[in-house]
């Protein structure tokens, strides 16, 4: 394929050459560190193969099972797969756990009991934990089970507060919830080093406490996960990094086996745990997803690098900046206007497979202060994974975006992205 037919198609997608000419510069810079990025990938794919090789993944393994779902044997084993990945003890992988916050909220309610405290040591946790932990009053929140929660925030430099960490730690304190992901909050993203230092800190202070990690959007960024450096549990969502685009629905608990029991029996219940739960079909998905996933998260990291650098050079705030080391797969632009914020989710929107017609608005959602801005065109609902962007219409006008199952799907987005703001006369192009 010659050059000039890529920018043939280029164009025909609607980006203007100087567009193209302007951000395939600054790619052409970024090459040893997309080598670095393909070489974890590499690691992480052979990491995944040797898991389901060792556990001799068979097509019988692909049967729907219905009803009860007793001796799923697919589902026992991408359960194994997952514990020998995460380097855990055992692994519950379901579509019953419907979310993120459904999966976290398990790891969570199966084993605290009432009278124990919870602890971030890394400040406020993602904004749907709010309502299970109860730090805003909610029907059926831990706190209305006797639970209590405690937080020390980063220091203002994104530091651990050493001190305050271990005043905050007590008789009382049964579990302490580290969120890997900054989400969409401005603190840094941690790191798996980092977090291996916070656990070692922490068993110092209490040595039974249990220490789990909300895991969301870091799953195969690094080479190792928060499971191998001492997290007792590492929680995340199939519809971001695991499920490789494929899981259709799910969540994952891995860790101690005593902790992932208890997990399930909250989930199931009391005495069934993780023998019943049928799959209804879905463990080919599961599998496959989870086969494709460091692939598909190379391609979402690539993205995020080349946005944080083509924004940057154009002189927008970026988060994390454009040579900052990676710990998960988002990135945070500020484009200082409601009209530039408005332009980039279009142009995220009109690159993707999926409902590329039609036009993102702001909105009212519920639950927000502000109008809400969302582009997604996405073959699972609500996957983000899958090429996304959203942003509250309100100063500084900051868009999060992240996903992409390929590089080229992301590349686009952002060159349409670019297209967008160039059109409408927000930016000039040199
Ligand atoms: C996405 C996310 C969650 C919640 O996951 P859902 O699947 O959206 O419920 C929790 N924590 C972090 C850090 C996340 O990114």
């Amino acid at each position: 394929m010659k050059k000039k037919e890529v920018e043939a198609a280029y164009q025909s997608m609607g980006i203007d050459p100087r567009v193209l000419d302007y951000c395939n510069k600054i790619e052409e810079e970024l090459k040893d560190r997309f080598i670095r990025i393909d070489s974890n990938a590499e690691y992480n794919q052979l990491k995944v193969l040797k898991a389901m090789q060792d556990n001799r993944l068979s097509d019988v393994h692909f049967a729907a099972t219905t009803g009860y779902g007793y001796n799923d044997i697919g589902r026992d084993t991408l359960e194994k797969v997952y514990a020998d990945i995460f380097q855990a003890e055992d692994a519950l992988v379901r579509p019953q756990l419907i979310s993120g916050t459904h999966a976290l909220t398990i790891a969570l309610s199966g084993n605290l009991r009432p009278g124990d405290e919870i602890l971030s040591p890394v400040g406020k946790p993602y904004d749907t934990l709010e309502g299970v932990i109860g730090i805003t009053p909610t029907k059926g929140s831990l706190a209305e089970f006797g639970i209590t929660y405690s937080q020390v925030d980063l220091l203002p430099d994104g530091s651990f507060d050493w001190n305050g960490i271990k005043a905050s730690i007590h008789s009382k304190t049964k579990l302490i919830t580290i969120q890997r992901s900054k989400g969409y909050a401005s603190r840094p993203t941690l790191s798996v080093q980092r977090i291996e230092e916070l656990i070692r800190f922490i068993k110092e202070c209490k040595s039974d406490v249990i220490c789990m990690v909300d895991n969301c959007y870091g799953e195969f960024v690094d080479i190792i996960e928060p499971s191998q450096v001492g997290a007792d549990l590492c929680v995340g969502s199939l519809i971001k990094n695991p499920g490789g685009g494929l899981a259709p629905i799910g969540g994952y608990i891995v860790g101690k086996a005593e902790y992932v029991e208890n997990a399930s029996n909250r989930l199931t219940a009391p005495g069934l745990g993780k023998e019943v739960g049928a799959t209804l079909g879905l463990n080919a998905s599961l599998f496959q997803g989870l086969f494709l996933a460091p692939q598909v998260v190379s391609g979402a990291l690539k993205g995020a690098i080349y946005a944080a650098n083509i924004y940057e050079r154009l002189g927008y705030p970026v988060h994390p900046n454009g040579s900052e080391e990676r710990f998960d797969i988002i990135q945070a632009v500020t484009l200082n206007s409601a009209e530039a914020v408005i332009a980039f989710c279009k142009g995220i929107q009109a690159a993707a497979p999926v409902d590329s017609y039609v036009t993102p608005e702001p909105w009212a959602m519920p639950g927000y202060q502000c109008d809400v801005i969302m582009a997604a065109g996405a073959f699972v609902q609500g996957s983000s994974i899958e090429l996304s962007a959203d942003a509250p219409i309100k100063p500084p006008y900051t868009v999060f975006f992240q996903g992409g199952l390929t590089w080229y799907h992301a590349k686009l987005g952002i060159l349409m992205s670019v297209q967008q703001l160039y059109e409408q006369g927000i930016i000039s192009l040199p």
